[in-house]
């Protein structure tokens, strides 16, 4: 399957350009599917001025109108689901039911927006005798959003619609590895209906980024990728005295005891490390076992075999992703550990393409050396194994790490599962759930280095992140005093 080449959006139309171009290739064969601009200084600016132009309209529509603008849209998406998916499936290489499921998160996302007019209300309250208080969300005017490859649907959702349900025009900055959804969701919203100029989508890599962070008209930025870039990315946005919220990577901790659920633990432990081929901030990454949980790791190794790269084990996004996966199991059998399920031996799918970059998943036990587990994230199927001797330990180990994305539970102690759920470090807590992601209009972040900057970039705390919020305090004469004939 071959796609048009990917052309910025901005001011409602995809437009020419003469930058340098790199190819898009699909992992699931290595064969060129478009092509995407590498955007400069140049394209940032002219986003920019296109949402100058649109801004005061925009934000001059109450947040009812603005919203019909979202349901259409919310409909449009979900009587695509089927084209949408077999997008991010050519471009992301995640399974099409992987594909479905990311597009009606998006409806989900959107669903939030539309609700936006009945939560952002603001406050009343008269606080002496004739003097009222009011408070009301404000638009910050531009912002502008960056986004990984890993969920080139779902994570723009998690920015898009709420940034300009409340007001503001969004310029949106894809992975240069999975940029084709991003046309279409430009697509989609035009047809929805929104403004020309409202959402702009510039194409590149870290030239686009840059200029993002020093554009002066640009409010906000938020940012979703790997740990090293957020921090980049978050000093150079707040050093230019931007808002910015920046979500970086994960290594999520599983906490299991010997009592629990054998079958459930081992089936949603092994969907969590090797659904979308482990590449998701929320995967299950280390357990720390408490005790003997030998039994649940063998099913749990019996349960990741199921996994069939081709099959229902998706491929790595890159060559150089499986290279780097390779030398981390390398570097763990130097280092005495044991590997209990090795993904560098695979079959592939018989209707897999052998030049797709599958790996298989892998299980590393830890737990017979003295050698430490690095601390640095593995972005795709290994799952590894540590110990403690005591639930106290085990949150310890937990607590130290400089990651804080997700950790879950896994025991049948509510009292246990309550101990871990607030002391842990991280931002998302499971409770015999592998992938504990909140629902709307719950909100999505992590903690230490899995999270720059203050709130969470979905559901209500998004609304903060997004305006400002204006007070007004008044105060009016009598009726009496007023003469109105003069
Ligand atoms: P990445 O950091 O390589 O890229 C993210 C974005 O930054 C892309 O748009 C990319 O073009 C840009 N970029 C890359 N290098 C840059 C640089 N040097 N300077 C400026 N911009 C640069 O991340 P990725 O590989 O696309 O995504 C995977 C990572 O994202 C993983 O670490 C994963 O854990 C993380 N992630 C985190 C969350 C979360 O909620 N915390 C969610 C999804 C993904």
């Amino acid at each position: 399957m071959k796609y048009p080449e990917v052309k910025n959006f901005i001011g409602g139309q995809f437009v020419h350009d003469n930058n340098k171009r790199i190819n898009i290739t699909s992992p699931l064969n290595n064969v060129f599917i478009s092509s995407v601009p590498l955007s400069t200084y140049t394209d940032v600016e002219l986003a920019v001025k296109n949402a100058q132009n649109a801004f005061s309209a925009w934000n001059g529509m109450t947040s009812k109108m603005r919203s019909q603008i979202f349901y259409n849209y919310r409909q449009i998406v979900e009587q695509n689901i089927a084209e949408l998916a077999a997008i991010i499936h050519h471009e992301n290489g995640k399974t099409i039911d992987e594909a479905t499921a990311e597009v009606k998160k998006s409806i989900e996302l959107t669903e939030f927006a539309c609700s936006i007019p009945q939560i952002a209300t603001g406050e009343v309250l008269e606080v002496s005798q004739g003097v009222e208080c009011r408070s009301e969300y404000t638009p910050l005017g531009i912002v502008a959003c960056i986004n990984p490859f890993n969920f080139p649907h779902m994570v723009p959702h998690w920015t898009i619609p709420n940034a300009l349900m409340l007001g503001n025009c969004i310029i949106a900055k894809p992975s240069e590895f999975t940029p084709i959804t991003s046309m279409k969701i430009a697509e989609m919203f035009k047809e929805a209906g929104l403004p020309d100029g409202v959402l702009s989508i510039v194409n590149g890599n870290r030239e686009v980024v840059e200029a993002i962070c020093d554009n002066p008209e640009i409010k906000a930025v938020s940012f979703v990728g790997s740990t090293d870039v957020a921090k980049t990315v978050y000093r150079r946005a707040t050093s230019n005295l931007k808002r910015c919220l920046a979500l970086g990577g994960a290594k999520n901790h599983l906490i299991v005891l010997p009592d629990a659920n054998l079958e459930l633990s081992a089936t949603d432990i092994a969907a969590s490390m090797c659904g979308s081929s482990g590449q998701r901030c929320m995967a299950a990454s280390v357990m720390i076992a408490v005790g003997n949980v030998n039994p649940l790791i063998k099913k749990l190794c019996e349960e990741a075999a199921e996994y069939i790269p081709g099959k229902n084990l998706p491929p790595l996004i890159t060559k150089k992703s499986f290279k780097d996966i390779s030398n981390y199991i390398d570097e763990a059998v130097k280092k005495g550990a044991k590997i209990l399920l090795d993904g560098r031996k695979f079959k592939l799918d018989e209707n897999a393409d052998e030049n797709g970059n599958y790996i298989g998943a892998t299980i590393i036990d830890w737990r017979n050396t003295n050698e430490k587990m690095p601390e640095r994230e593995v972005f795709g199927p290994v799952f590894e194994i540590i110990s403690a001797k005591s639930i106290e330990e085990a949150i310890e180990i937990q607590q130290k790490s400089p990651l804080g994305n997700a950790c879950s539970a896994f025991t049948q102690n509510g009292g246990i599962a309550k101990m871990i759920a607030q002391q842990a470090t991280a931002g998302m807590i499971g409770i015999n759930i592998g992938v504990p992601v909140p629902r709307e209009p719950f909100s999505f972040g992590g903690v230490n280095s899995s999270k720059f900057g203050t709130g969470d970039i979905t559901g209500k705390s998004s609304i903060q992140f997004w305006t400002n919020l204006r007070k007004i305090t008044s105060k009016w004469a009598k009726h009496e005093k007023a003469d109105w004939m003069s």
